[in-house]
This record gives C-alpha cells, structure tokens and sequence, in this order.
C-alpha cells in the first residue's frame, strides 16, 4: 500500500478565524511555505511516490498565496495529478471576480474546486461569495463542491444552499450544472463551552454513531505542514496528535517518511479497523479508559486514545495478543484492494477524483 494524496497545507494564514476551526487559523497567524519549497515537495512526491494521484491545496487559506498558489497547481498538472483547491471563497466577490481567478487557476491546471460554508464561516464570508466561486468554478468545467458546516442547531443548512435561487438555477438548466455539488460535512467541537447538537436524523444515532471501519486518510494522505512536516493524515485532530507527523522534511526524504508511517502498527490499525476499534480494545484492557459516548466524528477517538497515557499504556502491555490477526486482515485489505485496482498496488478505497470530499484538511 503507498499513499495517493499529498494535501499541501501552506499556511494557517487565513482570511476567517471560524469558531471551530481544527487548525484555528485566523488573519493573525504569520508564515508560509516559500513557493520553491512546495514546488520541491511537489516534485518529490511526484518522483517517489507512483501511487500518487491527487496533490490538494488547503490550509489556512491556500488562495492568500496569489499566483504562487497558480504555480503550484501547474506544477502538479504537469507531473499528470489531479489537484483541487479547498478554499472558504472570500475572493469571489463578484461573478465577474470569481470567474477571473478561476480562469487563472483552470489555466494552469486546477481539476477541483471545494468552498467551506456555513455559520462559523458566514461570520467572515457571505454566502454569495460562495455562490459566485461556485459557479465560476462549475462554469469553467471544474468538478466543484459546496460543504456546509453540519450540526442539528445550525441557522445555515444544506437545505438553504440547495434552495439558493442561483444556484438551483445553476445547477437545473446550466450544462455543467451537474458538476456543482453540494453536501454537508460533520461540524466538530473543538470548544467545550459550545453546542454543536447532531441528531438521530443526521447522523443515525441513538446511542453511539456507527463510527467503527477503517480510516481511508492515514497512510493514503502525505500533508505537508506549515511548519514542514510530512503527516500522515488529514485528520480534523491530526495537529493534536504528534506520532500523526512522521517527521521533519528537509531532514528526511519523503520517501522515509512515507515508509515510517506503513510500518507503524497503530497506524495500519487504525486504516483496518478505525480507531474507536483502538480505544475500545484498550478499555477491555483496562477500565479505567473511558469510552466516549458522544462522538460525532472519528477523529475525536483517535486524539482520546492518543492522548491518554492510560490507552496508550493498555495498548503497548497488549498489542502483541492482536497483532497476528490485525496484519493479516492488514494484508487480506491491501491484497483486495489491488486486485480491484492493480495500477496502484494495493491503494485503499478512497478514489480521490470520484470523491471530492475526501481529503478536506483545514476548512472542517
Ligand atoms: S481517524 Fe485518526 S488517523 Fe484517521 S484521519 Fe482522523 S486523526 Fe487521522
Ligand atoms: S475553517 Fe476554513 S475558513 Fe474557517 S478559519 Fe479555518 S481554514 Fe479558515
């Protein structure tokens, strides 16, 4: 198995500081990748990772880097990646604006555009500015997708964004009406004084949401980092967890790094199983881990395990009682997997340009 993403997170710099951002950008953080070094990272992953498909740009707000996000783009359409922009659309604020931009980035090679919406976002960016980027983007051909931010007591839901006049419009009499998509993502506390309610109807609850199942992010997503470190997903909670970063580029190759994540067994694990499989298997070891019962989203689970030294410690007493059968379904999986797509030898499911909401780092 070898990863098929590499999400290039330039900056936290962004143009909204939304409530709930996993990565709490915001205007006042300082500092980005100088363009010759996401051009050399590009280029690297390019070099010596075959499976890789799809280079996304996130952050932060990866349309503050202005043409250098341009060259970017034309860097990994030449070396033949799918690439897509996860962007909250502050630039479009106009047809004609948004249409401009967008015609620079579908130059230089832009497959995907994808806007971030809703309550937290719509502090800082208007709706309609959403709306123009989006049609902009499905007018130029690109497969374009609107995420509204999703909790039961939100004031802004997807049925308002699919009810938009222009966009309704859109997407019933335009031609590539059908490339304009629309869906809502799982919005995630990060603050506890905060209500973000999720109910049975939006997330078939009762109790406990089926969260268990395989991660498709870790190992399959290279991130690399505002501070220049390759992760291994692009988890919500991935800045939390500090073995989701394999290490320092520049010190290493990407190659080592990619290699280190595959043979970390937690991290196989976690892409079998799902790491509320993790954290339960650690409180059958030992009671005293607390099983969360309200989580609305996996990667809650996988920062509670990681960052309890009680779930840890069950863990590394126990491992070796599971790990016969946990790299033999390992295998089994990868084994499937390549047999449904041999080209790649052995990638997991995620089918980055059939599923433009799969690697959405930053933006919720
Ligand atoms: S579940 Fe864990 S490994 Fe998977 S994306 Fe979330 S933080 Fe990363
Ligand atoms: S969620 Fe997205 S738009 Fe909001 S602050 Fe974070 S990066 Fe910016």
């Amino acid at each position: 198995m070898q990863p098929s993403i590499l999400t290039v997170l330039a900056t936290y710099k962004c143009t909204a500081a939304c409530k709930e951002c996993c990565f709490e950008c915001s205007p006042q953080v300082q500092g980005r990748i100088p363009l010759d070094r996401i051009l050399g990272y590009i280029e690297e992953a390019c070099d010596t990772v075959p499976t890789l498909r799809l280079v996304v740009f996130s952050g932060g707000e990866c349309f503050l880097l202005g043409k250098d996000l341009d060259a970017a783009v034309a860097c990994a359409s030449r070396r033949g990646k799918l690439t897509r922009t996860v962007t909250n659309g502050y630039w479009a604020h106009s047809p004609e604006a948004a249409r401009k931009r967008i015609g620079a980035l579908k130059e230089a090679g832009l497959g995907e555009l994808n806007i971030s919406t809703g309550d937290d976002h719509q502090e800082f960016v208007p709706f309609e500015r959403v709306v123009n980027g989006a049609i902009a983007g499905a007018e130029l051909g690109l497969t374009t997708l609107i995420v509204v931010e999703g909790f039961e007591n939100s004031r802004f839901t997807i049925y308002d964004a699919l009810a938009h006049p222009r966009l309704k419009s859109f997407r019933e009499t335009h031609p590539n009406g059908h490339l304009l998509q629309i869906m809502r993502n799982i919005w995630m506390p990060f603050h506890q004084e905060r209500e973000l309610r999720h109910t049975d109807e939006i997330y078939r609850k009762p109790e406990r949401i089926p969260l268990l199942g395989g991660c498709d992010n870790v190992l399959h997503n290279m991130v690399v980092t505002p501070d220049e470190h390759l992760a291994s997903c692009c988890g919500l909670t991935m800045e939390h967890i500090p073995e989701m970063k394999l290490g320092k580029l520049g010190e290493h190759s990407i190659a080592e790094l990619v290699s280190r994540g595959l043979d970390d067994f937690l991290k196989r694990w976690i892409w079998l199983d799902g790491p509320d499989a993790v954290l339960w298997f650690a409180r059958q070891k030992d009671p005293r881990v607390p099983y969360p019962e309200k989580n609305v989203h996996p990667c809650e689970a996988c920062a509670q395990f990681y960052l309890n030294p009680l779930a840890r410690e069950a863990v590394r007493d126990h491992w070796r009682e599971i790990a016969d059968d946990v790299l033999l379904r390992y295998e089994l999986k990868v084994r499937m997997l390549a047999r449904r797509d041999p080209a790649d030898g052995g990638r997991a499911a995620a089918q980055p340009s059939a599923d433009p909401a799969a690697s959405r780092v930053g933006h919720g």
